[in-house]
């Protein structure tokens, strides 16, 4: 039977979730890949092991992770059933909804109908009786922002989820969807999106607005799936998430164009004693906005070779420059 470690909550870091009462891991494990039917259910364990051995508390998956959809959800609850029920109370387990998960017009977007539909059939996957963090998982310009916040407020008010989060979201949706919040006084407090040294978009806009608003920021594809890291810098490993048919969003191509400057990220991150995963995800554990760093692994090493970044995240100013020179040419 798993036993985790006594000394779990030694090496990591807690945030908190901008004003609010919630508290997140500084690196939180992310269940989009390598956890679905597809993939090994002892390595899934092995990572999910790991994890909560180095503190970890943070658990973020949705209603369509897998291969099949669902199926991260299913093998997540089947560890937590056997492995984790007994620590639940240290755990932040989060969901989500909003992309395509089921056939017809109620099986994806942000209506009421597809978030509480979706709410019930992630529970019950999970085994549980509740999440800690639902998101919208993106914003969805058919349905008015009103009944998405209405939706999700009504999870908290059934007890389905103890706060929201949403994903995705630029500026003026934010603020939109924000108002509504304010006047329900739903405990709105993260929101998930896409931050790592290749993909900066939200430096223009809306991290100011997170931290007028004092919401945390949580962080996805924080080693812009694998790029940043070793993975690729000698050739295109067979197993890797580049050269999987089920990968949507990462192809070779986008590993041939950025090679180069990858390669000089990683003599930067050699002279400061880092792997290149460590860099980058201390440059993002370095921002006072980020709550938590999410980053996914498809094998328990990669996680503990992840993990080393807590150890130094301070930067000079040489450093960000040089940085941000690579990142320019
Ligand atoms: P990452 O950018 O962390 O990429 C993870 C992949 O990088 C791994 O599968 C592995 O690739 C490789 N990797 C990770 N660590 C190392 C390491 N130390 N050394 C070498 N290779 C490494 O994260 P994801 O893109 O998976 O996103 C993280 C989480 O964010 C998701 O699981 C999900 O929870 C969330 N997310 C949310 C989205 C949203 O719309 N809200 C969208 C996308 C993600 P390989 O598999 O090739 O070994």
């Amino acid at each position: 039977m798993y036993q985790a470690q006594s000394h779990r909550y030694e090496d990591m870091q807690y945030r908190r979730a901008g004003k609010s009462g919630l508290t997140l891991s500084a690196i939180g494990l992310g269940l989009w890949h390598n956890f679905g039917s597809v993939d090994v259910f002892a390595t899934q364990k092995e990572i999910l092991h790991t994890a909560f051995d180095a503190g970890i508390t943070y658990f973020d998956l949705a209603n369509n992770y897998g291969p099949e959809p669902g199926s991260a959800e299913t093998n997540f609850g089947k560890i937590m059933h056997s492995d984790f029920a007994r620590y639940r109370d240290e755990m932040i387990i989060a969901t989500k909804a909003g992309h395509r998960m089921w056939d017809g017009p109620y099986g994806d977007g942000g209506s009421m109908k597809n978030i509480m539909a979706s709410a019930d059939q992630s529970l019950q996957r999970m085994q549980l009786d509740y999440v800690d963090i639902f998101y919208s998982h993106r914003p969805d310009p058919d349905v008015p922002v009103a009944e998405t916040a209405y939706a999700l407020d009504k999870l908290v008010k059934q007890g389905k989820a103890l706060y929201v989060g949403i994903s995705k979201y630029n500026p003026a949706q934010t603020a939109a969807i924000e108002d509504v919040f304010k006047d329900l006084h739903t405990p709105y407090v993260v929101h998930q999106d896409r931050y790592n040294l290749l993909d900066r978009h939200i430096e223009n806009g809306l991290l100011e607005r997170l931290a007028e608003d004092q919401t945390g920021l949580v962080t996805f594809s924080s080693l812009a799936q694998g790029l940043l890291t070793n993975r690729y810098l000698k050739g295109i490993p067979a197993d890797s998430r580049a050269q999987r048919s089920d990968s949507p969003f990462l192809h070779v191509d986008r590993v041939e164009q950025t090679l180069a400057g990858v390669k000089q990220l990683k003599e930067l991150a050699q002279n400061r004693g880092q792997s290149l995963a460590e860099m980058s995800l201390a440059w993002l554990l370095n921002k006072p906005a980020v709550t938590s760093v999410l980053v996914g692994a498809s094998r328990a090493a990669q996680l503990t070779d992840s993990l080393q970044a807590l150890k130094h995240t301070d930067f000079t100013t040489d450093e960000l420059g040089a940085i941000d020179t690579v990142l320019k040419t």
